[in-house]
């Protein structure tokens, strides 16, 4: 992991960030939500809210997708882009959405009961099911 500033943002430029790394390990989330908001798989990784800048929101719209989280995309070209679960959280940033090429890893799949049928997850990541995950995989994940 990295302590170096990374920048990233949509593809029309309306929306751009700027965090502070070290840039958490890669989530893939193949639940129903997040395969309907990025198209297939949503992969993140995390930085603690005060470690994240807006530099450019013009385009920016937050969708409240549950009660505790809202996810900001570019409403002129549609990049799906933060996850929000509100600011003890860490916020969740698109991993493909970086300028660069950071130092990233994939850390685990989750959700993978909601998985698509037409791909395969072939790595040798740890994978969750959601009620695995619901039930604490998060917190053991972050313990590493
Ligand atoms: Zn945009
Ligand atoms: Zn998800």
């Amino acid at each position: 992991m990295s302590e170096e500033d990374w920048d990233g943002g949509c593809i029309c430029g309306q929306v751009r960030y700027r965090v502070r790394g070290p840039l958490a390990d890669v989530i893939a989330c193949h639940c129903r939500q997040c395969r309907r908001m990025s198209g297939h798989v949503y992969a993140a990784t995390a930085v603690p809210q005060d470690a994240f800048e807006l530099t450019e929101s013009a385009g920016l719209t937050w969708y409240r997708s549950s009660e505790s989280s809202r996810r900001g995309f570019c409403c002129n070209c549609g990049s799906s882009l933060f996850f929000d679960h509100g600011p003890e959280e860490p916020i969740g940033i698109a991993a493909g959405s970086f300028d660069g090429d950071p130092p990233l890893r994939m850390a685990a799949h989750i959700y993978v009961d909601e998985a698509g049928k037409y791909y395969t997850i072939d790595d040798e990541v740890e994978r969750y099911d959601g009620a695995a995950w619901r039930q604490g995989g998060w917190d053991k994940l972050r313990r590493g």
